[in-house]
């Protein structure tokens, strides 16, 4: 048993060397960062709503766990990697939620892209429940998940995130406390306006080079070696010269990403132009039933606009 009620979460209560994990959300995101616990020692208990990623979960070593309740009533640290605030508000509160079943003590950390304004609200109802909690949302997608080399952008208390760092090392790279709860979010909310404008100029630049009948491999290599070059073109150059839009970072999830972003910046007096029409040809997308493709699909809507049959 815990003989505090703020334990060390990197020392487990029942004398095992690490703390027992509980993670919600497998998707694909969750499932390789959970899986990267598993290998480097975390006894991992999970939960999530399609079967076949519980089935996963338990073949790569971890536990399955029939509810939510069930995963985190024994776990030092608990992890969400859910799509939106909605999910994260439905797992974490209610009788069947997290707050009500965490043992005292426990870290929640949430690594789900939401409104900075629902982890301000969420460490606010978990310290009522003796509950600690830090936003931890990530960049670097599903190859930064699965190669364990995601950035890592945390909101909450210092001794949380000290405490948090032995996991957030096996997740992630580079790994910044960036401010009180809801920071995280402020920072991921930023990284993804970056990210989107990125997309769309590299998505434009591709449409350009296509009609001018360049050859796309070269110029992206030559590209990609001076300041045009970015992680974003690295990742996505597949993608663009293979029209290959499985995802990946959904569209759906980048449309949600660009309202937070669009509310949070107006909420302080922030202008956003080229992110405001970025946001509208995201949301363009999603219109046209490209919702579930990779966010490198922003190139669809360049061909649309130039007259390109897609
Ligand atoms: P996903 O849709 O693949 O996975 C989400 C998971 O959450 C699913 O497995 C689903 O079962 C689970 N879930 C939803 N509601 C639940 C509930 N009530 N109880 C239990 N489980 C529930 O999404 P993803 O791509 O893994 O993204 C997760 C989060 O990470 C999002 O906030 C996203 O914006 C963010 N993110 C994604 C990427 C990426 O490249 N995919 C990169 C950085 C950040």
């Amino acid at each position: 048993m815990t003989t505090s009620s703020t334990p060390d979460p990197n020392t487990s209560s029942v004398g095992a060397a690490l703390p027992r994990v509980a993670w919600i959300g497998l998707g694909i995101m969750g499932s390789p960062m959970s899986e990267n616990l598993i290998k480097a020692g975390y006894p991992v208990t999970g939960f999530t709503l399609e079967p076949e990623k519980l089935e996963r979960l338990a073949a790569a070593g971890g536990t399955a766990a029939a509810s939510i309740a069930e995963a985190v009533r024994e776990a030092d640290v608990i992890i969400t990697m859910v799509p939106a605030s909605p999910q994260v508000e439905a797992v974490a509160y209610g009788p069947d939620g997290i707050l009500e079943n965490a043992r005292d003590g426990a870290l929640l950390i949430d690594m789900s892209s939401i409104t900075p304004g629902t982890s301000i609200d969420l460490a606010a109802a978990a310290r009522e429940k003796g509950v600690r909690v830090l936003d931890a949302p990530v960049s670097g997608g599903e190859a930064g998940a699965i190669e364990a080399v995601l950035s890592i952008m945390v909101g909450g208390e210092a001794a949380d995130f000290d405490a948090a760092k032995p996991i957030f090392d096996v997740l992630g790279k580079t790994i910044v406390l960036c401010g009180p709860h809801g920071s995280g979010q402020t920072v991921k909310a930023a990284n993804q306006l970056i990210v989107a404008v990125n997309i769309e100029a590299c998505a434009e630049a591709v449409v350009f080079l296509e009609k001018s009948g360049v050859d796309l491999q070269a110029a992206l290599d030559v590209l990609g070696g001076g300041l045009a070059g970015s992680t974003v073109l690295a990742r996505k150059r597949g993608n663009f010269l293979n029209r290959d839009f499985k995802p990946g970072f959904r569209i759906e999830l980048h449309h949600k990403d660009m309202g937070i972003v669009t509310d949070a910046a107006r909420a302080v007096g922030a202008v956003l132009p080229t992110g405001s029409v970025v946001a509208q040809l995201v949301a363009s997308l999603r219109a046209q039933g490209d919702g579930g493709l990779d966010h490198s699909a922003l190139l669809r809507a360049v061909e649309r606009l130039s007259g390109n049959e897609v």
